[in-house]
């Protein structure tokens, strides 16, 4: 096959994530792993693929799911998607699986929307987050709001606002959602064009809406809190008296609905001040009683959350969160021979678990060491024929200007462990 024209580039919206920024993402979801098993959840994977009847339960009136989702017809004939987020596979797994209520489960991924490319605003996107299946009990939201803010305030971000509605259960919904339809209809005319459309399809979500034109209508819409029946009222308030005894600050913001259908009750979202205000949700979830019998399970009560990572890495760079990464080469070897001995010692210190590299293609001393300190590792160990004869290696400081010294090779790994490898 003939080369392209052009070299190839990423596709629109898609990003080659490189070092630094993989460190950070690694740093990100290991932290977020331990305390999310801290709190009892462990690990799933869904695939990346699944059957496209899936999403379709997720909300067939979002964008979301109409107009973003990825979706193809697969070798077989089968109508299969990209997972644009992981609430629906990991329902679609608890009805496959049967697990033991209540199951509590973490993840991490990729997930993928059609969405218009800007920053904050990817068409693959990372997401760690939580769900906690088969308990209705409102403690259990208020630990799952917890965790995601422990887990935001644990990644170092610090200008957070945590937003706390409750939408109310399936009849409340439904009441509410007649209600804004009704007040939208009236007031059609002073409604923006794109606002009109989404009114037909979904009332709820204009409300989201960010245009000043719609705000104006919207300040004056119903609010759920006035058609929310006392069982939920019951629900909502333990969930707050919850996050005010475990010192979580919140506000509540009597408008969020959120984009997917099957949220019931709690919904929350975490907005990063340092972001711009189209793209600055870093995270959110709710409650979504209905999910899996919609997708052929038992009535099971669910609740989980789902943090972006990109954008918290965004807001962390925007709030200048430190950004450095220890460097993982702790002992460079300069080999003025023909580099065997660099083969052997760089192999020797990796096997000891100390980070260790070195050039290719040898060079002079200058080059050596200009790439030693390229490498970020603190010690650069010497090796030249002098050495050789007297079968020990020099060890050099590259942070200090203290005196080199020689070291019998064969205790090479015993010097650099007793002198520590940390800046
Ligand atoms: P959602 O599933 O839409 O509630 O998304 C949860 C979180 O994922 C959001 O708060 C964002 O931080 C992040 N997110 C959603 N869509 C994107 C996207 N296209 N690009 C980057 N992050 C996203």
């Amino acid at each position: 096959m003939a080369a392209p024209d052009q070299p190839f580039r990423t596709l629109a919206g898609m990003r080659d994530l490189l070092h630094p920024e993989t460190a950070h993402r690694r740093r990100l979801t290991a932290r977020f792993a331990e305390l999310a098993e801290l709190a009892g959840y462990q690990e799933v994977q869904p695939p990346l693929v699944e059957d496209l009847g899936v999403f379709l339960r997720v909300g067939e009136t979002t964008d979301v799911v109409t107009k973003e989702m990825y979706d193809f017809e697969d070798k077989d004939g089968t109508r299969v998607a990209l997972r644009p987020e992981l609430t629906a596979g990991v329902a679609r797994a608890f009805v496959q699986h049967h697990p033991q209520t209540p199951w509590k489960v973490w993840y991490a991924g990729a997930n993928f929307r059609h969405e218009r490319p800007q920053k904050g605003r990817y068409r693959s996107f990372d997401q760690v987050g939580v769900e906690a299946l088969g308990v209705d009990d409102p403690d259990l939201d208020a630990e799952v709001v917890t965790l995601a803010s422990m887990s935001l305030a644990a990644f170092g971000l610090r200008r957070v606002r945590l937003l706390v509605n409750s939408i109310g259960d399936h009849d409340d919904r439904a009441r509410y959602v007649e209600a804004v339809r009704s007040y939208l209809d009236d007031r059609r005319d002073d409604l923006s064009e794109p606002a009109r459309a989404t009114a037909e399809r979904n009332p709820l979500r204009v409300l989201d809406t960010k245009r000043p034109q719609d705000l104006a209508v919207v300040a004056d819409a119903p609010l759920l809190a006035d058609h929310r029946s006392p069982a939920s009222e019951e629900h909502f308030g333990r969930v707050l008296a919850g996050l005010d005894a475990l010192g979580v600050s919140y506000e509540l913001a009597p408008r969020l609905v959120r984009g997917l259908d099957y949220y019931r009750r709690t919904t929350f979202e975490f907005v990063a001040e340092a972001l711009d205000a189209a793209q600055n949700a870093v995270g959110g979830g709710g409650r979504y009683d209905g999910l899996v019998e919609d997708l052929g399970g038992p009535p099971t009560d669910g609740i989980g959350f789902a943090l972006g990572v990109d954008r918290i890495l965004l807001a962390l760079s925007a709030e200048g969160a430190p950004d450095e990464v220890a460097p993982s080469v702790q002992v460079f070897v300069v080999d003025l021979t023909d580099g065997a001995i660099a083969r052997d010692l760089t192999h020797e210190l990796r096997a000891a678990g100390i980070g260790a590299d070195r050039r290719f293609g040898g060079g002079s001393l200058k080059s050596q060491m200009k790439a030693a300190d390229r490498s970020g590792a603190r010690w650069a160990v010497l090796v030249g024929s002098d050495e050789v004869a007297a079968g020990v290696v020099t060890v050099r400081d590259l942070r200090s200007d203290a005196p080199q010294s020689a070291v019998p090779r064969d205790g090479l790994v015993a010097e650099i462990r007793a002198r520590g490898t940390t800046t």
